[in-house]
């Protein structure tokens, strides 16, 4: 793909694509008179070996949907055997918030659901292109003449974009995601991002958390950290963590600090810097997102209109990866990567 190419793409797909797309193509058993029922059965799934992810409680496995018109690729998430009582909860819970979702383009769909021998098979639109962190993490690679591919700064911004377009969404939906990440964000063949992994999420304004989860420290607001409240805002710290991320080409958080002196170094003010692929103006924004006060932070769509903007400014480059072929990239620690 060339950079032309890119560009060119970052454009015509958004106005080639219906935001409003509804899931008629889904096949017509599941659309009955116009509204879409999301069990599925058994047999109209097919599992394959192909294990795409493995999280903390249960795996990713590619599959298909056999609809009535269409075979449609999904990706089929289910429980480990050993899941406890609380983890067949949780995960209850991410069903039910995806299917209140519905559709957005910046969102992984639900295609439906099932039971079977007493297990939930949760069927998801299948994302071909992986997630968002891997992707930029491989482009760092230098070839053979040391040289690193340099990703079109448009691109960058558009995942910026896209990522707080289904965020908009979400946050509209009353939807708190709390586990925004750069790994949690997957990447069409078109390269669109869109949001995943509601394993976390919850459907209150504010949430305090009380059952004891994985807690994903790094991308974490302050008040959830000291006070383990949870709101839209504190989504919006963590999409700033995950701007960083884009920024620095899939870099470690807070690399050189130990997680447990995390909550206190930002109760004392201290945030990332600016990374040297970003202009002042992003990150401006960025800061502003890790404001102590969520109040005072803005919202995910002021953040997508700053983009928005940003974008069709075609003379003046916001963030600009080129750099790191001079200055050192920031460090990848794989350790502290998910926490
Ligand atoms: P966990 O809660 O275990 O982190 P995720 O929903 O993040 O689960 O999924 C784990 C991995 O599975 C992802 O990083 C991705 O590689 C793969 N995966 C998840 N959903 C999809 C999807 N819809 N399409 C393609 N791959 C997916
Ligand atoms: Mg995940």
């Amino acid at each position: 793909m060339g950079d032309v190419d890119i560009a060119k793409n970052c454009y015509t797909y958004r106005v080639v694509v219906d935001e409003a797309a509804t899931y008629e193509d889904v096949g017509t058993q599941n659309v009955a008179s116009g509204s879409f029922k999301w069990e599925i059965q058994w047999n109209d799934l097919d599992l394959s070996d192909t294990i795409l992810g493995k999280g903390q409680f249960g795996e990713v496995r590619k599959g298909v949907y056999k609809g009535e018109d269409k075979h449609i690729p999904v990706a089929i998430k289910t429980l480990k055997s050993k899941a406890t009582v609380e983890d067949k909860d949780d995960f209850n819970a991410e069903l039910e918030t995806m299917k209140r979702i519905g559709h957005h383009r910046n969102v992984v769909s639900l295609i439906g659901a099932c039971e079977h021998a007493g297990q939930l098979y949760v069927a998801l639109e299948f994302v071909t292109f992986g997630d968002l962190r891997t992707y930029l993490r491989t482009t760092r690679r230098r070839d053979k003449s040391g040289a690193t591919h340099r990703l079109q700064p448009t691109r960058l911004m558009s995942f910026a974009l896209d990522v707080a377009k289904g965020m908009d969404h979400l946050s509209k939906l009353g939807i708190i995601h709390r586990d925004l990440a750069a790994r949690n964000v997957l990447l069409d063949d078109d390269l669109v991002a869109k949001v995943s992994d509601f394993g976390m999420s919850r459907g209150e304004d504010v949430y305090v958390k009380t059952s004891k989860q994985r807690v994903p420290t790094r991308w974490l607001a302050i008040e959830s950290l000291c006070y383990s409240t949870y709101s839209t805002k504190s989504d919006v710290w963590s999409y700033a963590v995950l701007l960083w991320e884009i920024a620095t080409l899939g870099a470690t958080p807070y690399s050189g600090m130990v997680t447990r002196n995390l909550a206190h170094e930002l109760s004392e003010g201290y945030r990332m810097p600016k990374p040297a692929s970003l202009d002042n103006a992003v990150y401006h924004l960025m800061t502003e997102c890790w404001n102590k006060n969520p109040e005072e932070r803005p919202s995910f769509a002021h953040i997508a209109a700053t983009f928005n903007d940003m974008i069709s400014e075609i003379e003046h480059t916001y963030m600009d990866t080129g750099v790191y072929a001079n200055v050192q990239f920031p460090a990848i620690e794989p350790e502290k990567d998910d926490y």
